[in-house]
């Protein structure tokens, strides 16, 4: 499908409906809460109504606070809604056309954003989302046309033999996924080192800056999810001008 005012709304609506349900995921999932069921109020656990699930227009018409008691709403859902939608959208844009490719690439994306938002909540990942995270980034990278294991292998090598150098102290088992899953995201070997080493060089920077303004001090463990994200998604919207700039 090309792009239109029409089928990129459609795909930003389809985007906030994900990133409304994103929000339900990063709260219950880390907690072993089940995902079904009315989201309630967490001041006054009154059930949440329907006009008061529509993403980022509820929260702007309630001012960000509760249609009861008040309490004000945390301005991570509206964002994480809008992010949500962003990233889903993102490939398609990039790409100039929507097809099987840009949407699964836009989903394992989504999927990605949550582990790094609970990451930054919990320091840990659950398997519920880094399995269909390797899952959906399989099928993007075969919708591409061009599947190739190189970069998969290369991230779960990378990150495998620091956590069994480490026993697992420096990173998590989930991680090795997350590198499998970088793998496929941005194709060949040579993307995927650069997603790594952005991601390692945006946590240096963020570590040192969160050292300085003293919110963490060294035995802090810092969610390392976050950057990886980050670095994935340098590594995506340099492209090909990242490599370039490698070469010569
Ligand atoms: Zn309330």
């Amino acid at each position: 499908m090309t792009l239109s005012v029409f089928s990129v709304g459609l795909l930003l609506l389809f985007g906030l409906a994900f990133g409304s349900f994103g929000s339900v995921l990063v709260t219950r999932v880390p907690k072993g809460k089940n995902i079904g069921g009315r989201s309630k109020c967490p001041g006054c656990k009154t059930q949440i109504q329907n006009r008061d699930l529509i993403p980022v227009v509820s929260y702007l018409l309630l001012r960000g606070k509760c249609r009861n008691c008040k309490r004000k709403i945390s301005l991570r859902y509206p964002l994480l809604e809008l992010g949500s939608a962003a990233v889903i959208v993102l490939p398609s844009i990039l790409e100039g056309y929507i097809d099987p490719f840009t949407v699964t690439l836009g989903l394992t994306l989504w999927i990605f954003l949550l582990l790094a938002v609970i990451d930054h909540d919990s320091q840990g990942i659950p398997d519920v989302l880094t399995l269909p995270l390797i899952a959906v980034s399989f099928f993007s990278s075969y919708f591409r046309g061009n599947l190739l294991w190189e970069g998969p292998i290369l991230g779960g090598v990378f990150f495998g033999v620091q956590w069994l150098l480490s026993r697992g102290r420096v990173l998590g088992s989930g991680d090795i996924l997350i590198g499998i899953a970088m793998g496929f995201i941005l194709g060949s070997w040579l993307p995927t080192l650069i997603g790594i080493g952005l991601s390692y060089v945006i946590g240096a920077i963020a570590a040192g800056a969160l050292l300085i303004t003293g919110k963490y001090n060294r035995k802090s463990r810092i969610a390392f999810v976050p950057y990886l994200f980050a670095g994935t998604m340098a590594g995506l919207l340099l492209g090909d001008r990242m490599i370039m700039f490698f070469i010569f």
